[in-house]
């Protein structure tokens, strides 16, 4: 990196003169074993393998170098993110949370799951009334994940208007304090906006989603504001999620204009927002829905420069990552990309893909293949 530095003998020599060059996107909130796992015809107990090609393929097509999986089957996601991160399959870096911790009764596992006994083992801990916390914390720390994933939300997601079983404060307290224990940070999916401030006083550190499908807490006031920007905390409001499951719940009110106007307040007063996009749920592109929230951020309010940014080197610090990726700087992988347009005239312009690196290799060529 830099200007003016000699060529080396033999290097080829790249003219990029009127492109842009970008460090590689990321989705900070993917189920990269998604609907493609639960849709599997004969599901029973646990897998012997896992792929996730088309998902790793669309991901890079896109651009997309890495994703924080927030939530999916387990050991799975685990044994698929370290045979990635040993360069042994082509894919985005893998962040990964593994089970997701969430109340008896409640969401997702007696929502969207069903119950369903099959799914519900591989992806959930159910947090009874008699459960060691403490414990279930320190076995997916043992099973080493990097995130702790909880669920801080009272809605039944599938029907409206429906209330579910949602962890208290008391729950939330005991997860972050044992995470943090550990060293593991807490991602919190939060469907309203009291949701949202509990998980950040109990100390998440990041908040998932924000308004979500079928909920009526919208406002946003100047005491979250204050609360979101006092805090070493991150907003993921998978704009895209909430923006295309918009009237899927029967007799549910639209939330996705209330969203906008929440995302427009905290754009403007400063809070540090992640990209995310909740893909591997049904609707929602592997990898081009970057680029669809990226478009709904500037929408709400989000300068070009802020969206783009924040899908690459905001992602890399809010995984706690950023001394590997997410910028381009010497001493940084090569994961990038480069655009045949500048994103700042356009912010989809970032879909203009010509490039894609992956650790110093190309993935993705319509630039040399032309
Ligand atoms: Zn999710």
């Amino acid at each position: 990196m830099g200007r003016g530095l000699p060529v080396p003998d033999g290097a080829q020599v790249v003219d990029l003169q009127g492109m842009t060059l970008l460090p590689g996107f990321s989705d900070a909130h993917t189920h990269f074993g998604g609907s493609a796992r639960l849709d599997r015809p004969g599901l029973t107990g646990r897998f012997g393998s896992y792929d996730y090609a088309e998902h790793r393929e669309a991901a890079l097509r896109w651009g997309v170098t890495a994703v924080r999986s927030a939530g999916d089957f387990t050991p799975e996601i685990l044994e698929f993110r370290d045979e990635v991160n040993a360069g042994k399959i082509r894919s985005p870096r893998v962040i990964a949370a593994g089970r997701m911790v969430q109340a008896d009764g409640g969401h997702p596992a007696f929502t969207v799951f069903f119950s369903d006994a099959a799914i519900v083992e591989n992806a959930c801990v159910i947090l009874r009334a008699d459960t060691d916390i403490e414990a279930e914390i320190a076995k997916l720390s043992d099973l080493g994940v990097d995130w702790i994933k909880i669920f801080v939300s009272d809605d039944n997601k599938m029907q409206y208007p429906c209330t579910v079983p949602r962890l208290s404060n008391e729950q939330l307290r005991r997860i972050v304090d044992a995470a943090h224990k550990h060293g593991k940070p807490v991602m919190a999916h939060v469907d309203d906006i009291g949701n949202l401030k509990d998980a950040v006083l109990c100390g998440a550190d990041s908040v998932e989603h924000t308004i979500n499908v079928a909920t009526s807490d919208h406002e946003v006031t100047d005491e979250v504001l204050r609360l979101l920007t006092g805090r070493d905390v991150w907003v993921v409001p998978t704009m895209t999620a909430t923006n295309l499951h918009e009237g899927s719940i029967p007799g549910a009110p639209p939330v996705y204009p209330a969203l906008e106007t929440a995302v427009g307040k905290m754009v403007r007063a400063g809070v540090k927002f992640g990209v995310g996009c909740d893909s591997g749920i049904p609707f929602i592109p592997f990898g081009e829905c970057v680029h669809m929230e990226m478009e709904l951020l500037v929408r709400a309010g989000m300068e070009p420069l802020a969206a783009v940014t924040a899908a690459t080197g905001g992602n890399a610090k809010l995984f706690r990552k950023n001394d590997v990726f997410g910028t381009v700087e010497p001493g940084k992988a090569a994961d990038l990309v480069v655009l045949g347009s500048s994103p700042l005239d356009d912010i989809r312009n970032t879909r203009d893909i010509r490039l894609v690196f992956r650790d110093g290799s190309v993935v993705i060529d319509r630039f040399f293949a032309q």
